[in-house]
């Protein structure tokens, strides 16, 4: 029988069967073989598994094989920077909530987050929330992103959970896809869970209420059908997903409209920094290349450690 896993604890996981739509309690048998990498969890929310039904006093399913992924999202451990945690796989696309007041978003923040999709391979909406909040000042700073950001080939939608304008626009991009959430707090992700998942809302303040005493510092990633089909992998808790495995000459390639840009440079372990005939910076000079996103493509450059040889 084959499932999808709608929450994983570590230990335990939600497994929902393709064939009935039942959900059941699962559990790992023995050792699965993975792809090689190091994990610090086998198996995350979005993976397709293969199970068996054990029969004791409670039903409970016992997985014994993992699909390939297409895809997944993880983050260094923050105890072990070797090891990795799988936040999500098998996601079509990611959902950052952004908002340019109370609080603000910062382009810094929305880009290292774009270069993070790029490198796992996952299309990127963003959503500037809490427009209803905007005065001109702000409105002309989304347009301004809004042209940079298309540009670049991600969608932007304007959204006030509020008024609820942009909610359809919002919906209609989340159908019949499995979509990965995330963005600061306060910038209204469980208020936008609440509004499309109204039977939920208990559950989600009872996991912030639970987290907020300090019992438990990590929180689990689970999944959300959604009433048009399709789904959402909430990950409360994760604000920020790392950069992972990306090295200094590799960075420009994850930002889509330098790419192309590339080939223009003289020397081909060009940084785009201080060196001489760099197609980049000509790029930029020229207003191809926004000089926001040359500064966050600097200001990560900077910040990838590289053992030094
Ligand atoms: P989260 O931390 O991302 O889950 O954010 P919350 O959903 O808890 O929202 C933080 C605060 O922003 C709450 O007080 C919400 O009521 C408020 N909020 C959410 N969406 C909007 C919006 O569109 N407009 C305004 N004015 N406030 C909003
Ligand atoms: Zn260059």
């Amino acid at each position: 029988m084959i499932a999808t896993v709608y929450k994983s604890t570590g230990s335990w996981y939600i497994i929902k069967d393709h064939e009935t739509g039942n959900t059941l309690n699962a559990r790992i048998k023995g050792a699965i073989k993975m792809d090689g990498r190091t994990s610090t969890n086998p198996i995350a929310v979005g993976d397709i598994v293969h199970y068996e039904i054990e029969t004791t006093a409670d039903q409970f399913g016992i997985i014994n094989k993992i699909d390939d992924r297409k895809n997944y999202i993880n983050r260094q451990s923050p105890s072990n920077k070797h090891a990795h945690h799988i936040i999500a796989c098998n996601v079509d696309q990611s959902l950052l909530f952004a908002t340019l007041k109370s609080p603000k978003t910062s382009s810094g923040f929305i880009d290292r987050f774009l270069v993070t999709c790029e490198a796992f391979h996952v299309p990127a909406i963003i959503v500037f929330n809490k427009a209803d909040l905007y005065g001109s000042k702000e409105m002309e700073r989304f347009e301004i992103l809004k042209a940079i950001y298309e540009k670049c080939g991600y969608q932007i939608v304007l959204l006030s959970l509020q008024t609820k304008n942009g909610v359809d626009e919002l919906q209609q991009l989340l159908t019949n896809k499995i979509t990965l959430l995330s963005g600061h707090s306060g910038v209204g992700k469980s208020t936008f869970i609440n509004a499309i998942f109204p039977e939920l809302a208990l559950r989600t303040n009872e996991v912030s209420d639970w987290s907020g005493k300090g019992l438990h510092t990590t929180t689990f990633a689970e999944m959300f059908d959604l009433p048009q089909g399709g789904s959402i992998i909430d990950t409360p808790g994760i604000r920020e997903l790392g950069l992972v495995d990306i090295s200094k000459l590799e960075l420009a390639h994850y930002f889509p409209e330098m790419k192309n840009e590339i080939a223009n440079c003289k020397f081909n372990d060009c940084l785009h920094f201080n060196e001489q005939h760099c197609g980049i910076k000509a790029a930029v000079n020229n207003q191809f290349i926004s000089e926001d996103r040359y500064v966050s493509y600097l200001t990560l450059l900077e910040n990838i450690n590289e053992k030094k040889y």
